[in-house]
């Protein structure tokens, strides 16, 4: 394990932190990609968890979106107590979302984090192409990084909440009709990234649209 400084420690949305950490050297990862992460203190020095680089590799810092719930009295909690200065420990990375060609990014919460790094570097490298984003959150102070992907990706940007009737925004959650509308073509892709009760959902609709699981990159958090 490794400590890294935190540089600068934000608010995204009302649960969830923004932080950039010194890049420690020799750290390699690719978009889409995590690592263990932990508190640089005794009590946490063996409660690592996984956290998504939302920073490019070329980036010479290292950035994070992490959620918090208070409510675990674990890792999120006390990262949720640190300041600048502070130190957290960085471990293995790993994770298996890679980008794989022109698709839909569905995405539930804090699943995101994963796309923000992918879509960031296709937005670099001139590719953004026609990428759709499917974002599921429960209200709309939920949605991570909102004028971020709006910019970015326009009508490609299609937001379902499922508590929260928001005249800009679809109500419910998402759908096999509503993935069905955004399909392009036979080789489509489909990466997904959410709390493991939504990839099911998800799943699930995707197996009644007849999509092989060769389409279909995906990690739950
Ligand atoms: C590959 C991968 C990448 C990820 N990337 C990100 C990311 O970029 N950003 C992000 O925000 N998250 C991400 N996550 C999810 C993140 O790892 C977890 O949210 C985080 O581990 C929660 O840690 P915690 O210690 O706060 O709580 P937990 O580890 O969930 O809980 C700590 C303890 O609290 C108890 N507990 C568990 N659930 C509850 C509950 N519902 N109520 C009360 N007590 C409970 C348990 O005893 C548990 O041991 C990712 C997950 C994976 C697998």
């Amino acid at each position: 394990m490794e400590a890294i400084r935190i540089l600068s420690i934000e608010n995204e949305t009302h649960n969830v932190m923004h932080v950039r950490t010194e890049k420690p050297m020799g750290i390699i990862y690719s978009p889409g990609q995590a690592a263990d992460v932990t508190v640089d203190m005794p009590k946490f020095e063996n409660e690592l968890r996984a956290f998504t680089f939302t920073s490019l590799p070329s980036d010479p810092f290292l950035e994070f979106f992490i959620k918090q719930y208070p409510d675990h009295h674990g890792v999120t909690e006390q990262i949720g107590q640190l300041k600048v200065g502070d130190s957290l420990l960085i471990g293995d990375v790993f994770g298996d979302i890679k980008y794989q060609g022109e698709g839909i990014f569905i995405a539930g919460g804090a699943g995101i984090t994963p796309f923000i790094s992918v879509l960031k570097y296709l937005d670099k490298n001139d590719n953004i192409g026609n990428n759709k984003l499917i974002f599921a959150n429960n209200t709309s102070k939920d949605i991570i990084a909102n004028e971020y992907f709006s910019k970015l990706l326009g009508e490609n940007f299609i937001n379902v909440l499922s508590q929260e009737e928001h005249e800009k925004y679809q109500h419910g959650f998402i759908t096999k009709e509503l993935i069905q509308t955004h399909v392009q073509n036979e080789e489509t892709k489909f990466y997904l990234c959410g709390p493991p009760p939504m990839m099911d959902a998800v799943l699930g609709h995707l197996k009644e649209l007849g999509i092989d699981e060769s389409r279909i990159v995906k990690e739950a958090f």
